[in-house]
């Protein structure tokens, strides 16, 4: 996903990367709809603080190998940093200041009293033995410990991090605060430590709710309609677990090991079934083999791209058959390509919305723990679903009004924000 122009005037690389300067065309596409003060914008258009971190290694074979970890804290102006972290092969401190930026106008267009961070790993986890995976989360919650806190930056899960990555991470940090147990220091912790009811579905079910009430807006339903899903992870695999009980037939979904079709509906509690005895939808024998590529181009009423970044530019923008798009990843279709589907009358729910499940119950789990005070699952999600859609109505009518594309619109209600709280707090010294 390359973009047209170096929109960064300097030349930090870290600041260069695909998923960041697209964040950046957005951001300026925003800023003018909202006539944003410039002083403003030129401090949005930077992180406040890039961490790099060696993360050193004992593996099965008794060889020490070190990887890098980073955590990019983007903005504090409206709360604690928060944000997920990243364990995979092509985790670089540029991905990360582009997913440090999305948390921030993620948490702000949400309406949370967060600011936006982001972390990972460089490493592959799946090469990785349960102990290997262990002594590294262990590493580098001790390398960042200085920097995260229950008031000062929370992480949580994303892309091949889980709830036991969390626990390994409280566990050593409370280690080194003298043994007493923090559990507000990560969210999308195993409820037996303080994590809550309804994180781990969280996302997946906020993806639906978007994606029914996006479905309500442009006169469909969702029982009886035709959706694709890209990404069979935490995200993926429960937004098409809700959507096949609510009636949807989902036609495809897809993951590392390649793309599943089947015209008639796939039996889904048989693929979940299939992915905790097999780690993967490898060899699974009850669809029809398709490619990535093959799977996005699909025809039917709701593509759920809830992979990586990038899947959809300019290269495929046009072959694109789906009439909505709800975003479950970060960054799936770049800002170029948003514009070529927004032409084509193709509804986009933009990531920061779409995919913004996690962080709201991450903010409730973060508000129970302090409260020490725990609640129902069917309130969880009650209340899940009345900030989402709360923030999706807010973004609908910005967007019927300015006649701007979704993304721009989101963007802009979400800078709005940022920008009333960053012009009452002023700049530090002056
Ligand atoms: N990693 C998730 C995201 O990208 C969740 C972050 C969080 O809960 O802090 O939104």
């Amino acid at each position: 996903m390359a973009p047209q122009e170096n929109l960064n005037p300097h030349s930090e690389a870290h600041l260069n990367g695909p998923l960041f300067q697209n964040a950046l065309m957005t951001i300026k596409d925003a800023a003018k709809i909202i006539n944003c003060d410039p002083n403003i914008l030129e401090r949005l258009e930077r992180p406040r603080r890039c961490l790099t971190v060696s993360v050193p290694v004992r593996m099965d074979d008794q060889s020490v190998k070190v990887f890098t970890g980073y955590r990019v804290q983007y903005n504090s102006t409206l709360g604690p940093y928060k944000g997920g972290i990243r364990y995979h092969q092509n985790v670089d401190l540029a991905e990360v200041v582009g997913l440090a930026a999305l948390m921030t106008f993620k948490n702000s267009v949400l309406g949370l009293p967060l600011g936006g961070a982001k972390g990972g790993i460089c490493v592959d986890p799946t090469k990785l033995s349960r102990a290997e995976n262990q002594s590294l989360t262990r590493r580098y919650a001790s390398e960042i410990a200085p920097f995260v806190g229950p008031t000062k930056d929370i992480p949580a899960p994303d892309v091949g991090t889980n709830p036991q990555t969390m626990a390994w991470f409280m566990d050593t940090y409370s280690q080194e605060q003298g043994g007493y147990a923090q559990p507000g220091v990560v969210t999308g912790k195993p409820v037996e430590i303080g994590g809550s009811l309804g994180r781990n579905h969280a996302t997946g079910l906020g993806v639906i709710y978007i994606c029914e009430k996006a479905m309500e807006i442009k006169g469909m339903k969702m029982a009886g309609s035709r959706i694709v899903v890209q990404g069979f992870g935490n995200v993926g695999s429960f937004a098409a677990k809700f959507a096949h009980e609510r009636g949807a037939r989902i036609i495809a979904v897809s993951d590392v090991s390649g793309g599943y079709f089947n015209g008639d509906g796939l039996n889904i509690t048989d693929m979940m079934e299939y992915v905790k005895q097999n780690k993967s939808l490898k060899d699974y024998s009850k669809a029809q083999m398709i490619s990535n590529e093959q799977l996005l181009e699909l025809e039917c009423d709701a593509l759920l791209p809830c992979a990586l970044e990038g899947q959809i530019d300019t290269h495929n923008a046009e072959k694109i058959k789906a009439k909505m798009i709800i975003e479950g990843a970060n960054g799936p279709i770049t800002n170029a390509a948003t514009k070529i589907l927004d032409q084509r009358g193709v509804f986009i729910a933009p990531d920061v919305i779409a995919n913004g499940g996690g962080v709201i119950v991450s903010y409730f789990e973060w508000v129970q723990d302090i409260m020490s005070f725990f609640w129902e699952e069917q309130d969880v999600d009650t209340k899940l679903k009345g900030v989402l859609l709360r923030a999706f109505d807010t973004v609908c009518k910005f967007q019927a009004e300015k006649k701007v594309d979704m993304r721009s619109a989101a963007m802009a209600v979400s800078i709005q924000r940022l920008e009333k709280a960053m012009l009452l707090r002023g700049l530090y010294p002056r």
